[in-house]
């Protein structure tokens, strides 16, 4: 098998036949045999329905393609499901693609022509030329970068998505790393490889609404930086040492003023102040160690990335 296309779903009743349909259009005259991992991410619409639908009028159909669906006992998150469908997948590369067609599936086969003909890449990447987004959320996307940019060891290239074409070494690499949280853009750098970045353009969603707002941004942003850098906690502890040492300065010379020049420190104003800094600036570290905290917790627990309830595939024919 030359080729797995890795398609984590969410409530996409409305795209999947499309995906499918558009997706063998592309592949219809090119000699390449590839397969679908479906990952039914528990959807709460018709998704899999429409997944079951076109696995019992495809499966076993055509010499060109085959197709697997997955489907999660509830809803895991898109990380889960790439983590799924890239165990599952069979092909000596393995894409992962969106199912609501805005990442266009001929963008694929320039992708393999790359890695066919430039053997020195493990990995194509491709990202966002243009952002088709408002300015406020552009400004927020680029800050991250820079931020993660200066925290982490890693390199994250901004725009750069998850629709990237894999070869079977660096599959076997992310599924080295089995830890729960996962940040794939960050995955996909730690493991490190060879990554070609084309630019391509973001297609309209055409059906179906997008799974992402700005807080739910905000909070994968976070858990990036947690999962790929400890900098914040050396942030605070930093915090704490000099606001310590300030403190110490600040004594002295208050100290001086009264025992030197007989002045009174007017303390009201100057305790309220403090102790509100201090005070926010503790509860903000113990909150940053506390992030730290749940992610070793969760990950102690060693609970599954992901629980299947159906999965359908060629050699089960059910
Ligand atoms: N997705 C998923 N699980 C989720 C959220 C999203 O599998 O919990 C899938 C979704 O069905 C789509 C892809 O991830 O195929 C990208 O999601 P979306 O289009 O909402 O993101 P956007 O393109 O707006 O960044
Ligand atoms: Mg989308």
């Amino acid at each position: 098998m030359k080729l797995s296309l890795v398609v984590p779903c969410y409530n996409e009743e409305l795209s999947v036949v499309r995906f499918f349909e558009e997706t063998n259009k592309t592949f219809a005259d090119k000699d390449i045999d590839y397969e679908f991992v479906f990952v039914d991410d528990g959807s709460k619409d018709k998704t899999y329905d429409k997944l079951s639908g076109i696995y019992k009028n495809y499966a076993n159909k055509s010499e060109k393609y085959q197709i697997q669906v997955l489907s999660f006992s509830r809803n895991f998150g898109k990380e889960a499901g790439i983590y799924a469908g890239l165990q599952h997948a069979k092909g000596d590369m393995v894409c992962i693609i969106d199912a609501d067609l805005q990442q266009h599936p001929k963008v694929v086969l320039e992708m393999m022509q790359i890695m066919d003909n430039e053997n020195d890449y493990d990995c194509v990447c491709a990202y966002q030329d243009k952002r088709k987004e408002g300015k406020v959320l552009s400004a927020f996307k680029k800050m991250f970068y820079k931020i993660i940019n200066k925290v982490s060891e890693v390199d994250f290239v901004n725009g750069a998505s998850d629709f990237r074409l894999l070869n079977r070494k660096m599959v076997n690499a992310i599924l080295s790393l089995t830890e729960r949280s996962r940040f794939s853009k960050g995955i996909f750098s730690w493991v490190g490889f060879n990554t070609k970045y084309i630019p391509y353009d973001v297609l309209q969603r055409e059906a179906g609404e997008s799974k992402w707002n700005f807080f739910k941004l905000f909070k994968y942003a976070v858990d990036g930086i947690i999962s790929f850098s400890t900098m914040p906690l050396k942030i605070s502890t930093f915090t704490g040492f000099f606001s310590a040492v300030a403190s110490i300065f600040y004594l002295i010379i208050v100290i001086i003023q009264k025992f030197a020049f007989g002045i009174d420190v007017p303390g009201y104003a100057t305790i309220v102040v403090l102790l509100l800094f201090i005070g926010g600036l503790q509860l903000f570290s113990l909150g940053i160690l506390g992030e730290y905290l749940a992610k070793a917790y969760i990950q102690g627990k060693e609970r599954p990335i992901y629980i299947l309830k159906e999965h359908l595939h060629e050699s089960c024919n059910d």
